[in-house]
């Protein structure tokens, strides 16, 4: 597996919601052999496993708010702190407000490991193609798309025969509200690591697939 010269490096993932960001991490996880950190799914993985920091987040998640920045970081440094950290990590969903940045920019320099910022540009008309085409199966949970992965009766799941409905996450009304969440959220950000002098890598997430995206990633951040 090709590793990443010079030192341990943090990817931080930005990329709009519906931008493939979440799968082209997974990918990049393999081909950059560093582990995935998504916050995001931490927090989920508690709250499914009742965990006492769980029932601490499951209000605010489920209102959709943000979990403290106290809480957050806490969590991640403790994440970071693990031995398959010590070659670097990518992260996906942290850091989302410009207290976590310098939280994590200040543990960054004290372990020696080199930021680079991977930015997911993808169009808002995208983004609403691809997810106000998603139909979800309510029984079992599969996914089609009608843009490409089509269910063959129209509908109807493949998997389990019941009828697909649309997500309410994918409707265009809460998909447009999302979109510039992300883009108020992230402004400050971008302009904290800019200013920073940290390393900003993009893909443009309106073409290909996740798997191409996820090479010409690794192949950026490789140099
Ligand atoms: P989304 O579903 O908005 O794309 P994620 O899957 O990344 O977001 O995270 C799910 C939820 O977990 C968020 O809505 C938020 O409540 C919480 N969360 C995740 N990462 C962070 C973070 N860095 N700061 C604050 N809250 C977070």
């Amino acid at each position: 597996m090709p590793q990443v010269q010079n030192g341990p490096i943090a990817v931080l993932m930005f990329g709009p919601p519906g931008s493939g960001k979440g799968t082209i991490s997974k990918l990049l996880m393999e081909k950059l052999n560093l582990p995935h950190i998504s916050t995001g799914d931490i927090f989920r993985e508690n709250v499914k496993a009742g965990t006492p920091l769980g029932r601490e987040v499951k209000a605010v998640m489920d209102a959709g708010g943000l979990v403290s920045d106290e809480l957050v970081n806490r969590i991640v440094a403790d994440r970071l702190s693990k031995p398959d950290c010590a070659g670097g990590y990518i992260l996906d969903g942290y850091p989302r407000t410009v207290e976590q940045a310098e939280f994590l920019s200040r543990l960054l320099s004290q372990a020696g490991v080199r930021p680079l910022v991977l930015s997911v540009e993808t169009d808002y008309n995208v983004i609403v193609s691809r997810l106000s085409g998603r139909r979800s199966c309510p029984n079992c949970g599969a996914v089609y798309n009608l843009n490409g992965m089509p269910p063959k009766v129209e509908g109807i799941c493949d998997a389990c025969g019941a009828r697909l409905v649309v997500r309410d996450d994918d409707r265009e009304e809460v998909i447009r509200q999302r979109f510039e969440a992300y883009e108020k959220q992230t402004a400050p950000l971008v302009a904290y690591f800019q200013k920073a002098g940290v390393a900003f890598y993009t893909v443009n997430g309106n073409e290909g697939t996740p798997e191409s995206k996820a090479e010409m990633a690794a192949r950026l951040i490789r140099g």
